[in-house]
């Protein structure tokens, strides 16, 4: 049997209140312990929590959530008391003595999940939430919390359960199997359900990027205005910051976004020799950044274009990323003579900036409008791919009916497909996943 898990599921520091939260397969007497007197299910009463020797720790509140109705599917309890540190600290010493132990990252959601009150996407979407960057990024996760994306996967899967059904009735019955399925009508509902794939594959490739964001270099000579580009881009929408590993605010880096997808712009001006050892940690920082960038945004002069010192720079960048040549200043340039027509923005006036706005997006292959996108994982992403795998290798042994074949390549697209809701999931892929969630989660 599970044991019972308490912790503060409030964000540390001050506030208004705080609370600490208890799971476990019975809470029975825990209220009357706690607080000398029964809880009513789902009701929120006042209650003054006591310690071992009776005496008030806090007075608040109390909210017991019996199994199976609560968030992890056991016992729940809910105690809200003042927000302080010590309050709180002394609020879940009480809980630990009752029997209760501290529960670990995310030991909540995993308990929802393993009690199938959600599934794993689901509870990757709770995560996502709480990180999410952006308001389209947590729109996006609350999507896939409520199980929108599931839905999605789960409806590929359902339909290659019907066609693994065809198929191992044509592989037990041929004589009948013939008549019912011959071998086209099998074909075409295989590039139906690929083609199904390739949507949502592409779809969550988007949709990861709100979750991830993108990381943009930009680059160019001094005074060019990147500095300018960089605020006018950003506007009043800039991104949310928060510590967690990756996203920690310094000089060279800055979190913006467009249209709710999250840019990370590192701004590479810092980047020269230096002999001085904090600067070159920073600098190889800023190196390393440039070395995991989607796209290098080159700022030139509009009135001089891209120079050899321009070339210069770009041959130090390394040639994955995708490049953007920006003319800037626009405003002091005269119309371009010849008619060709490079991207011409300046900060100063916000001339092109819309434009630029939807080429950086563009080239990280978003599409701006569209509203519902996933907020994939790169699990889910590669999920999907292996699925993709198996369709395509399902249609090539179909191709020279060699029926035995399509089955199990079809087993492993659901199996591949499955994996992503959690049908079938490892320990270590949980622990990996759940140990990343806050504490109290
Ligand atoms: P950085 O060194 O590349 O970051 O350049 P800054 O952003 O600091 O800009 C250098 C100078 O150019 C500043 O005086 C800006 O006001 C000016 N500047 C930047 N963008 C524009 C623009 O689009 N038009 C005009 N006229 N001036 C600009």
């Amino acid at each position: 049997m599970p044991d019972i898990i308490a912790a503060i599921a409030t964000a540390p520091g001050r506030g208004g209140i705080g609370v600490v939260r208890v799971s476990g397969p019975v809470l029975a007497g825990w209220a009357e312990a706690l607080c000398g007197r029964d809880a009513e299910p789902r009701r929120i009463r006042r209650a003054r929590f006591l310690d071992a020797a009776g005496r008030i720790i806090d007075d608040g509140m109390l909210v017991f959530f019996p199994a199976p109705h609560s968030y992890t599917g056991e016992d729940v309890l809910e105690l809200h008391g003042h927000g302080g540190p010590v309050v709180m600290q002394m609020l879940l010493a009480r809980c630990l003595e009752l029997g209760a132990r501290i529960a670990e990252p995310g030991e909540f959601t995993r308990r929802a999940f393993l009690n199938d009150k959600i599934d794993l996407a689901q509870a990757e979407g709770v995560a996502d939430l709480i990180e999410a960057q952006t308001e389209r990024a947590a729109r996006s996760a609350l999507r896939s919390l409520s199980g929108v994306f599931s839905a999605q996967v789960t409806a590929l899967v359902e339909k290659l359960i019907e066609l693994r059904m065809w198929v191992e009735s044509a592989i037990d019955f041929p004589e009948e199997a013939i008549e019912r399925s011959p071998q086209a009508a099998l074909e075409s509902r295989l590039a139906a359900l690929q083609g199904d794939l390739a949507r949502l594959r592409g779809r969550a490739r988007q949709g990861s990027m709100l979750r991830a964001g993108l990381q943009v270099v930009i680059a160019g000579q001094p005074n060019v205005g990147k500095s300018s580009l960089l605020n006018a881009l950003a506007g009043e929408e800039v991104a949310i910051v928060t510590d967690i590993a990756g996203t920690t605010r310094d000089a060279l880096r800055q979190a913006i976004q467009i249209e709710g997808v999250p840019l990370q712009v590192v701004d590479t001006a810092g980047l020269r020799e230096s002999e001085d050892p904090v600067e070159r940690i920073g600098m190889e920082r800023t190196w390393s950044a440039v070395a995991r960038a989607d796209l290098i945004l080159l700022v030139v002069d509009a009135r001089h274009g891209v120079t050899g010192a321009d070339e210069a720079l770009l041959a130090r960048f390394p040639p994955g990323p995708g490049r953007l040549v920006v003319h800037n200043k626009a405003d002091l340039a005269g119309p371009i003579p010849g008619g060709a027509a490079p991207l011409r923005v300046s900060a100063r006036t916000g001339q092109g900036l819309e434009t630029l706005r939807a080429a950086l997006l563009e080239s990280a292959g978003l599409q701006a409008a569209d509203e519902d996108l996933p907020l994939a994982r790169e699990r889910h992403l590669v999920a999907l791919a292996r699925a993709g795998g198996h369709l395509e290798a399902a249609a090539a042994v179909l191709a020279r009916s060699e029926i035995e074949f399509v089955a199990e390549e079809l087993r492993l697209a659901q199996q591949a497909l499955s994996a992503i809701t959690g049908e079938f999931s490892a320990d270590d892929l949980l622990g990996e996943i759940f140990s990343r969630f806050c504490i109290g989660k």
